[in-house]
């Protein structure tokens, strides 16, 4: 039986981010600078690792909650070994109804098929240029664009669409390249979703200076390709939308920053140790691996997880400022 619980500003529980791994082949320079996360960087060990049966049991949990979408994110989901068990097995729980992936796009044309046939929906792809050189610059591991291309390509042919398309935004680094991606995916049926540069974590050196406002990448992309405003899909849509008024398509943008969603966010994240974080921008999250393995029963682990929603505050976007710069979560570990 589905039950809802609300938070503190009456918000309910209804999506989980569930992160399978926190390593990654890339070294986006906004999410895991080389620097910070190099040869000696200590990636959580294997044994530490939600196996697949515990995260299908949370999830289990978490859906008699409430929780109607999982979203598989990582580090990059895709290099956890065998990750299309887990999604065969989360696509048979009761009562979820969407089930999706976040991906780098680097490994798609390889798994695309073995997702799609273990009952993955959709995909979102992230891409952050066209351009070899922008992009290599951005991946930091001289990842070519060609390849993820392919993997959007073998996506949509097994029919994972339509599929999102990430690009991170940074002030003079990307933000010249937006008007071609636009171009390029225009009429194709993939939907372009620009994010604001987010001050996630405490590694990516992140300036506000950095940050290209939704507005301005609109207003730059309307100016070649004509957009209008279209109303969301449903209340609490992150991403606001706009499509071309040539009926090209759509396109979104994330505007995390300059016009914060906390209101109607109702996300709950699960680290790939199994801690639970109620916020992309909490510093601590509840130890739920500890409770699987002391043996607790699915009704007690549902109370804490209910007592953990119930007592949720958490609006840090609404409440950032110039000056606030909270120690908190890498996304490479909590997985946007
Ligand atoms: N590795 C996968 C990928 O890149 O799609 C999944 C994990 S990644 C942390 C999830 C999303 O967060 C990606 O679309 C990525 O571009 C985005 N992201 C990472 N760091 C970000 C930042 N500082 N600001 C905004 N988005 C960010
Ligand atoms: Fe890896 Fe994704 Fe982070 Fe890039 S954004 S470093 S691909 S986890
Ligand atoms: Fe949700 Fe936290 Fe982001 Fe606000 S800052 S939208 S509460 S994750």
């Amino acid at each position: 039986m589905t039950t809802s619980i609300t938070d503190t500003l009456h918000r309910p529980l209804r999506d989980l981010r569930i992160s399978v791994t926190d390593r990654c082949n890339f070294r986006c320079v906004y999410c895991m600078p080389k620097e910070v996360f190099g040869r000696d960087f200590q990636f959580l060990p294997p044994g530490m690792l939600l196996t697949f049966e515990e995260i299908t049991r949370l999830a289990r949990i978490f859906v008699a909650l409430g929780v109607e979408k999982v979203r598989i994110t990582g580090g990059e989901p895709l290099v956890r070994r065998d990750v299309e068990k887990l999604i065969a097995m989360l696509s048979a729980l009761d009562g979820l109804h969407d089930l999706t992936l976040t991906t780098n796009g680097s490994l798609l044309a390889r798994k695309a098929a073995a997702l799609k046939d273990a009952g993955l929906r959709r995909v979102t792809v992230s891409l952050d240029s066209l351009d070899d050189a922008v992009f290599k610059a951005m991946n930091d591991v001289d990842f070519p664009v060609a390849r993820v291309l392919e993997g959007i390509e073998a996506a949509s042919a097994v029919g994972l669409d339509p599929i999102k398309i990430n690009v991170v935004v940074k002030r003079g680094v990307n933000d010249h390249c937006l008007v071609d991606m636009a171009r390029y995916f225009h009429g194709k049926g993939h939907i372009l979703r620009f994010i604001e540069y987010m001050d996630v974590g405490a590694t990516n050196g992140w300036r506000l200076d950095d940050v290209v406002p939704a507005a301005e990448i609109i207003q730059k992309i309307s100016a070649e390709l004509p957009l209008e405003a279209v109303d969301p899909n449903y209340s609490g849509e992150v991403a606001r939308r706009y499509r071309y008024t040539d009926g090209g398509g759509e396109i979104g943008v994330i505007a995390s920053v300059t016009q914060p969603f906390c209101g109607a966010c109702t996300r709950a994240r699960l680290s790939s140790e199994g801690k639970l974080y109620t916020c992309l921008f909490a510093s601590h999250g509840h130890d739920l691996r500890a409770l699987l393995r002391e043996d607790k029963s699915d009704e007690e682990i549902a109370a804490v997880l209910g007592t953990v929603w119930n007592n949720r505050r958490d609006r840090y976007s609404e409440l950032r400022t110039k000056n606030t710069k909270p120690q908190h979560v890498e996304m490479s570990y909590i997985g946007g």
